[in-house]
Protein backbone atom coordinates (compact mmCIF):
# COMPACT_ATOMS: atom_id res chain seq x y z
CA UNK A 1 0.00 0.00 0.00
CA UNK A 2 1.14 2.94 -0.89
CA UNK A 3 0.42 6.32 0.95
CA UNK A 4 -1.46 8.88 -1.92
CA UNK A 5 -1.65 12.00 0.69
CA UNK A 6 1.44 14.14 0.53
CA UNK A 7 4.22 14.16 2.41
CA UNK A 8 5.45 16.82 4.89
CA UNK A 9 8.26 18.04 2.74
CA UNK A 10 5.62 18.45 -0.47
CA UNK A 11 3.78 20.54 1.94
CA UNK A 12 5.95 22.69 2.69
CA UNK A 13 7.93 23.60 -0.69
CA UNK A 14 4.25 23.77 -1.97
CA UNK A 15 3.91 26.71 0.73
CA UNK A 16 7.07 28.14 -0.21
CA UNK A 17 6.87 28.47 -3.89
CA UNK A 18 3.22 29.98 -2.88
CA UNK A 19 4.88 32.75 -1.06
CA UNK A 20 7.59 33.45 -3.63
CA UNK A 21 5.12 33.35 -6.25
CA UNK A 22 3.27 35.84 -3.99
CA UNK A 23 6.38 37.99 -3.24
CA UNK A 24 7.50 37.92 -6.39
CA UNK A 25 3.62 39.48 -7.64
CA UNK A 26 3.82 42.27 -4.76
CA UNK A 27 3.39 45.56 -6.22
CA UNK A 28 2.64 43.75 -9.86
CA UNK A 29 -0.64 44.55 -12.01
CA UNK A 30 -1.17 40.35 -12.42
CA UNK A 31 -4.50 39.50 -13.70
CA UNK A 32 -7.18 42.31 -14.56
CA UNK A 33 -9.92 42.29 -16.95
CA UNK A 34 -8.31 43.70 -20.15
CA UNK A 35 -5.82 40.22 -19.44
CA UNK A 36 -8.60 37.95 -19.14
CA UNK A 37 -9.70 39.19 -22.32
CA UNK A 38 -6.30 39.27 -23.99
CA UNK A 39 -6.34 35.28 -23.09
CA UNK A 40 -9.28 34.77 -24.41
CA UNK A 41 -8.82 36.46 -27.64
CA UNK A 42 -5.38 34.44 -27.75
CA UNK A 43 -6.92 31.25 -27.24
CA UNK A 44 -10.50 32.41 -29.53
CA UNK A 45 -8.56 33.45 -32.17
CA UNK A 46 -7.06 30.08 -33.25
CA UNK A 47 -10.63 28.91 -34.57
CA UNK A 48 -10.95 31.47 -37.13
CA UNK A 49 -6.85 30.60 -38.32
CA UNK A 50 -7.55 26.93 -38.04
CA UNK A 51 -10.55 27.42 -40.48
CA UNK A 52 -8.87 30.05 -42.56
CA UNK A 53 -5.63 27.85 -42.77
CA UNK A 54 -7.99 25.00 -44.16
CA UNK A 55 -10.27 27.05 -46.68
CA UNK A 56 -7.80 30.25 -47.56
CA UNK A 57 -4.62 28.67 -46.96
CA UNK A 58 -2.74 31.79 -47.00
CA UNK A 59 0.46 31.59 -45.61
CA UNK A 60 0.58 35.43 -45.03
CA UNK A 61 -2.70 35.51 -43.62
CA UNK A 62 -1.48 32.48 -41.43
CA UNK A 63 1.45 34.65 -40.47
CA UNK A 64 -0.02 37.78 -39.78
CA UNK A 65 -2.60 35.50 -37.37
CA UNK A 66 0.35 34.08 -35.90
CA UNK A 67 1.90 37.56 -35.21
CA UNK A 68 -1.40 39.20 -33.78
CA UNK A 69 -1.73 36.08 -31.61
CA UNK A 70 2.28 36.46 -30.37
CA UNK A 71 1.39 40.50 -29.63
CA UNK A 72 -1.65 39.50 -27.30
CA UNK A 73 0.33 36.95 -25.19
CA UNK A 74 3.34 39.48 -25.09
CA UNK A 75 0.98 42.30 -24.08
CA UNK A 76 -0.44 39.30 -21.31
CA UNK A 77 2.57 38.95 -19.69
CA UNK A 78 3.70 42.24 -19.68
CA UNK A 79 0.52 43.69 -18.41
CA UNK A 80 0.47 41.10 -15.45
CA UNK A 81 4.22 41.37 -14.37
CA UNK A 82 4.08 45.57 -14.88
CA UNK A 83 4.71 47.73 -11.79
CA UNK A 84 2.89 50.76 -13.71
CA UNK A 85 -0.30 50.05 -11.45
CA UNK A 86 -1.29 53.43 -12.57
CA UNK A 87 -1.19 53.04 -16.41
CA UNK A 88 -2.28 49.44 -16.15
CA UNK A 89 -5.43 50.50 -13.94
CA UNK A 90 -6.05 53.04 -16.66
CA UNK A 91 -5.84 50.89 -19.59
CA UNK A 92 -8.23 48.34 -17.48
CA UNK A 93 -10.87 50.86 -17.19
CA UNK A 94 -10.80 52.11 -20.36
CA UNK A 95 -11.22 48.50 -21.69
CA UNK A 96 -14.06 47.91 -19.23
CA UNK A 97 -16.06 50.74 -20.33
CA UNK A 98 -15.43 50.13 -23.58
CA UNK A 99 -17.03 46.98 -23.33
CA UNK A 100 -19.87 48.24 -21.41
CA UNK A 101 -20.58 50.56 -23.72
CA UNK A 102 -20.83 47.64 -26.22
CA UNK A 103 -22.92 45.17 -24.45
CA UNK A 104 -25.33 48.08 -23.65
CA UNK A 105 -25.63 49.46 -27.16
CA UNK A 106 -26.09 45.52 -28.34
CA UNK A 107 -28.87 45.22 -25.95
CA UNK A 108 -31.10 48.08 -26.53
CA UNK A 109 -30.72 47.36 -30.49
CA UNK A 110 -32.20 44.45 -29.75
CA UNK A 111 -34.76 45.54 -27.34
CA UNK A 112 -35.83 48.10 -30.02
CA UNK A 113 -35.76 45.40 -32.25
CA UNK A 114 -38.13 43.02 -30.35
CA UNK A 115 -40.79 46.30 -29.61
CA UNK A 116 -43.13 46.19 -32.56
CA UNK A 117 -44.97 48.84 -31.28
CA UNK A 118 -42.72 51.54 -31.38
CA UNK A 119 -40.77 53.17 -33.54
CA UNK A 120 -37.45 54.52 -33.06
CA UNK A 121 -35.47 57.78 -34.36
CA UNK A 122 -32.00 58.95 -33.52
CA UNK A 123 -31.84 62.50 -32.75
CA UNK A 124 -29.37 64.34 -36.11
CA UNK A 125 -28.63 66.97 -33.55
CA UNK A 126 -27.78 65.14 -29.72
CA UNK A 127 -28.00 61.25 -30.78
CA UNK A 128 -30.95 60.47 -28.06
CA UNK A 129 -33.02 57.96 -29.46
CA UNK A 130 -36.80 58.96 -29.28
CA UNK A 131 -39.49 57.01 -28.84
CA UNK A 132 -42.73 57.05 -30.66
CA UNK A 133 -46.17 54.74 -31.28
CA UNK A 134 -45.97 52.77 -34.40
CA UNK A 135 -49.59 53.94 -36.96
CA UNK A 136 -49.25 57.87 -36.06
CA UNK A 137 -48.62 58.58 -40.36
CA UNK A 138 -46.01 61.60 -40.50
CA UNK A 139 -45.05 63.41 -37.78
CA UNK A 140 -42.71 65.46 -36.32
CA UNK A 141 -40.97 64.84 -33.58
CA UNK A 142 -39.20 67.73 -30.82
CA UNK A 143 -36.43 65.94 -29.18
CA UNK A 144 -36.81 66.30 -25.45
CA UNK A 145 -33.20 66.63 -25.24
CA UNK A 146 -32.35 69.40 -27.63
CA UNK A 147 -35.61 70.73 -29.04
CA UNK A 148 -34.79 69.72 -31.98
CA UNK A 149 -37.14 68.39 -35.14
CA UNK A 150 -37.45 65.34 -36.65
CA UNK A 151 -39.92 64.33 -39.46
CA UNK A 152 -40.42 60.93 -39.17
CA UNK A 153 -43.37 58.69 -40.76
CA UNK A 154 -44.68 55.93 -38.21
ZN1 LIG B 1 -31.70 66.06 -29.82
Amino acid sequence: MRCIAAGKGEIDSMYKIRNALARFMYGRNGVDQLNVALLWGYLLLWIPQMILAMTVGSVILDLLLDLVRLAMVIALFFRIFSRNLDRRRAENQWFVNGWWRMRSRFHGARERYADKAHKYFTCKNCKTICRVPVGKGKIIITCPKCGAQIQAKT
